[in-house]
């Protein structure tokens, strides 16, 4: 990531806004996204505006401590979250933070998706914890994430929305997607009355497969989903 442009990581952003809003993640001025573009440098969508119109030069350069760097607009007002979680994770170079409806539906119904349910979600992100109510923007929303960032990819914010975080921001923006795609399938088994959860061995299946793909991976996931 730190090998490419600026400007291209800037699109990068605008384009998985457009996505995110396509798709139905998002709706008015909601979400925010944001990449690592230097180890103690952020990028993130400003402030108010809908996703559907951030354009490259609307971006905001932050450092990791807040300091305003570059960029005519203020910076999402869930900046706070993203530095808190790059400060915490060296190895995470984006951030997608979005109210997908049916995976906010579980937060609002006080649940986690912690449940092992389907193989490629357990792949891609392992489980995902349900972080306590916190009011939008503060800085107790960022000490929401304290307990959970070290061992976990993804999570759900009662009453509020997702956070999906990634090595790229392709990463990132994809596990957003499967979060939400997931919380659709479950609430359809749901509907449908039964729900049938993966045994412990075919979760340790999965992760000793996610281990031999991708070794740095193995330790954090595997606590997230045997938790
Ligand atoms: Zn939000």
């Amino acid at each position: 990531m730190a090998s490419r442009g600026t400007f291209s990581l800037k699109r990068d952003i605008v384009a998985v806004c457009r996505r995110l809003y396509d798709r139905g993640l998002i709706a008015g001025p909601d979400g925010n996204v944001s990449v690592r573009v230097a180890p103690d440098r952020v990028l993130v969508t400003p402030a108010g505006l809908s996703k559907v119109d951030v354009q490259v030069e609307d971006l905001v350069e932050l450092s990791l401590d807040g300091r305003h760097v570059r960029g005519d607009r203020r910076a999402s007002s869930e900046i706070l979250m993203h530095l808190r979680i790059y400060q915490r994770r060296p190895d995470v170079q984006a951030v997608v933070h979005a109210h997908p409806p049916t995976a906010t539906g579980f937060s609002v119904a006080g649940e986690s998706l912690a449940a092992c349910v389907l193989p490629e979600v357990i792949g891609q992100m392992g489980s995902v914890p349900l972080l306590p109510y916190a009011t939008p923007g503060t800085s107790e929303l960022a000490d929401s994430f304290d307990p959970f960032v070290e061992h976990h990819d993804a999570f759900l914010l009662a009453n509020h929305g997702a956070t999906t975080i990634g090595p790229t921001l392709t990463i990132a923006h994809q596990r957003m997607e499967s979060l939400e795609h997931s919380a659709r399938i479950l609430l359809t088994a749901r509907l449908l009355g039964n729900v049938n959860t993966l045994t412990p061995a075919q979760v340790e299946t999965l992760i000793a497969a996610r281990q031999r793909a991708t070794p740095g991976t193995l330790s954090r996931m595997s606590r997230s989903v045997r938790a």
